[in-house]
C-alpha cells in the first residue's frame, strides 16, 4: 500500500515542478539521434524556451498538459483549491502568450509540444513524432503545436 491517500501524492506530484522532465528529455534525445544542434533553456529569450534551434531560427517549448491547461484528456482542473490552481494556470497561459508575441516579433519560429504528444495513452509513436518535428523546422512556418493530435499550424 501507498502511504499517501491519492490527493496527496497527486498534490506532492504537481509540487515537483521543473526543468529538465521527462517529456523534454524525449524530446532533447530525438533531436539529438537525428543530429540536430541546440542550446538549453536560454534565459535570455522570452519566457526561456526549452530547446533553441538557432540554425533554424526556432525555439521549441515542451509544455506540460496540466500546468499549461491543454484542453486534452491529460488536463482536468483538480476538485480541491480550484481557485488556486485555475489562478496559476491561468497565470501560465498569460506568460506562455506575452512570451509568444515577443519571440515571434523578434524574429523566432516557436513550436510547441505538447506532453500529451509524448506520454499518456494517446502518444504520438517515436517516428512519427521525430519525422513532424524535423519536417516543421524544415518549413518556414512562424509557430506550430504538436499535440496527440498531430501537428497543428498556429497563427
Ligand atoms: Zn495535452
Amino acid at each position: 500500500m501507498d502511504v499517501h491517500s491519492k490527493a496527496v501524492r497527486s498534490k506532492n506530484m504537481r509540487a515537483i515542478r521543473s526543468k529538465n522532465t521527462k517529456p523534454e528529455l524525449l524530446v532533447r534525445w530525438l533531436l539529438h539521434t537525428q543530429g540536430f544542434r541546440f542550446r538549453l533553456h536560454a534565459r535570455k529569450l522570452p519566457g526561456t524556451p526549452d530547446i533553441v534551434l538557432k540554425k533554424y531560427n526556432a525555439v521549441i517549448f515542451v509544455h506540460g498538459c496540466f500546468w499549461h491547461g491543454h484542453n486534452c484528456h491529460l488536463f482536468s482542473m483538480p476538485k480541491t483549491r480550484t481557485e488556486f490552481w485555475s489562478k496559476k494556470i491561468n497565470d501560465n497561459r498569460r506568460r506562455d502568450k506575452l512570451a509568444y508575441k515577443q519571440l515571434i516579433s523578434n524574429g523566432w519560429r516557436v513550436l510547441y509540444i505538447w506532453e500529451c504528444a509524448l506520454q499518456g495513452r494517446k502518444k504520438l509513436n517515436q517516428v512519427r513524432l521525430t519525422d513532424t518535428i524535423e519536417e516543421w523546422l524544415m518549413t518556414e512556418e512562424f509557430s506550430a503545436e504538436i499535440s496527440y493530435l498531430g501537428v497543428t499550424t498556429l497563427n
